[in-house]
This record gives C-alpha cells, structure tokens and sequence, in this order.
C-alpha cells in the first residue's frame, strides 16, 4: 500500500462493509480517517477513526462537516474522499416505484456528488477522490434503480475528474462484483451462487479485496489515474458472458 502517513480522509459508509474496511486499511497506513456513517449501532467499536453521524443524502450535513474541517488550524486540508455509503434496491422493471429509484439515487449518486462538492474546496494537488460504484453499473442488472444509479455514479466520476483535474485532484472510481458484506448477505442465496458462478477466479471478493485498491488510488502512487474505473470482481465483468460459452465447448 502507498503512504497514507500524514494524510486525511473522509470515508462515507464506515460502519459496514467495504467502507469499514478502507477507513481501517488507511488508519492501519497512519492517515487521519474521518468515518462517517447513518449511525454506528453494530459496528465494532474502533479508536483508529473519528466517527461522524452523516447521511450523504443531506446537503446541510455536508456543509457542516465541510465547515467543522475547514475551522481546524490555519492549513486545513482534506486529502481524500471515499464514497462508499450505498444502498441496494432490487425491485425489478415492472415493480420498481419511483421512491425505488428517488432512494436508489438520492444515496449512491447525488450523495457522492454533494461529498465532492463539499470536501473540493479543501483539497489541494494531489488529493485524490474514489467512488465506490458496481459492476451493476457497467452492465443490465436485476435490480433497475439500483444499477441506474450506479451508472449515473460513473458520470459524475468522470465529470468531477474533469473538472478537477487543472488543480491536480483527482478522482476515480471502483466497481466491485459480488463482495461478502452485509448488503450482499440479504440477497436471495441465488444471487450469490450465480455471482460465483459467473467469476474467473472461483471466490467472492472480500471488503479487504477492495479496500486495497482503494487505497491504492488515494495514495501518491496512483498520481496519473483519473476519471478511470477500475472492476475489483474477480473477472466478472471482463468475461462479458464469454465464460459460460468457454465452459460450454471445454474440450473442443
Ligand atoms: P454495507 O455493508 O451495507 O455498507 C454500506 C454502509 O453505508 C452501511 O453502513 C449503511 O448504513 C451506510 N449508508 C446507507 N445509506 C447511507 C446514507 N444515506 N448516509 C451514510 N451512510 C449510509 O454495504 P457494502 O456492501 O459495504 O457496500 C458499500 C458500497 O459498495 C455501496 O456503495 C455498494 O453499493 C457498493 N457495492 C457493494 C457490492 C457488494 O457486493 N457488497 C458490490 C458492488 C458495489 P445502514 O446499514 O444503516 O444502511
């Protein structure tokens, strides 16, 4: 992993997951991490991270960590932003509601938007923005507000690089495929089963998985990577359906 010692980071959806693993991988690398999260009952207990109580949705609350950040000393710098706070809506075409996709979108994309909105202003060359979307943003997924908002989330990315960019911040985004968390653990077994079926490499990914790349793009060694998207699912994506054909005609 790159150095992260001196650095601060603001990590949205750290009390689960995959952003609970990154906000402890970049506290493990000696940064300042700035967890932030709807609320904390059940997430183990950490002294390694200052947790906030943040919904990403809220506009206000933004503006306040913003400011909170921004009265520390006489430099305040944020150095990074992970936005991995998310929420799954599985209905389906014909039954998804428009407060499916309002919710569907008011968190994984406007949310990650208003983060970067807000913490820009702090930044300087050389800070660096990960947005955490899915493989059900690169593909038709079962789930349509779900995978339409994560879509949207792959815009915003690469605008937010753009416009970025000339002060040398950047910003990229990961997908990751089927990851062993809390939002995949209440999915039907079968979308796990499928998930695993469908991957080259045979396993499911773990929050550790992504959390390492994550904190490969935050970090200096990554200084040339923006408005990128990078899939962390173990071959999912990058067979696209050509795996079953391959396992098909095995022995041809
Ligand atoms: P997770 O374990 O459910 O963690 C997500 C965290 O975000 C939870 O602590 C959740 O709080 C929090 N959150 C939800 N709404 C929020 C809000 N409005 N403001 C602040 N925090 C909020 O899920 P995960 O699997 O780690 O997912 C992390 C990210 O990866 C999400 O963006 C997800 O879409 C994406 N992803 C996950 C997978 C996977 O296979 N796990 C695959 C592709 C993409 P509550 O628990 O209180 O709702």
């Amino acid at each position: 992993m790159g150095s992260h010692e001196g650095r601060t980071y603001v990590v949205t959806g750290a009390a689960s997951g995959i952003g609970a693993a990154t906000a402890a991988a970049l506290a493990e690398a000696g940064a300042r991490v700035i967890a932030a999260d709807l609320e904390w009952d059940g997430a183990p207990p950490s002294s390694r991270v200052e947790r906030v109580d943040l919904d990403v949705a809220d506009h206000d609350a933004w503006v306040a960590l913003a400011a909170r950040l921004a009265s520390e000393g006489d430099e305040p710098s944020v150095d990074g932003l992970v936005n991995a706070a998310g929420i799954t809506r599985r209905a389906r075409l014909h039954d998804a509601t428009a407060t499916d996709f309002a919710a569907a979108f008011a968190v994984n994309a406007t949310g990650p938007a208003l983060g970067i909105q807000a913490l820009a202003p702090l930044m300087r060359d050389g800070a660096s923005i990960v947005n955490v979307g899915s493989a059900a943003g690169t593909m038709a997924h079962y789930g349509i507000a779900y995978g339409a908002s994560k879509w949207a989330l792959r815009g915003i990315t690469k605008t937010a690089a753009m416009q970025l960019g000339p002060r040398g911040i950047r910003v990229n985004l990961v997908s990751p495929g089927f990851i062993e968390t809390p939002m995949t653990a209440s999915a039907p077994a079968a979308f796990r089963d499928v998930n695993l079926a469908a991957t080259p490499l045979g396993r499911t990914g773990t929050p550790a998985d992504v959390a390492a790349v994550i904190a490969h793009l935050l970090s200096p060694d990554a200084a040339y990577v923006t408005g990128a998207e990078i899939a962390v699912d173990g071959g999912l994506t990058g067979h696209g359906g050509g795996l079953p054909i391959a396992r098909a005609l095995a022995g041809d």
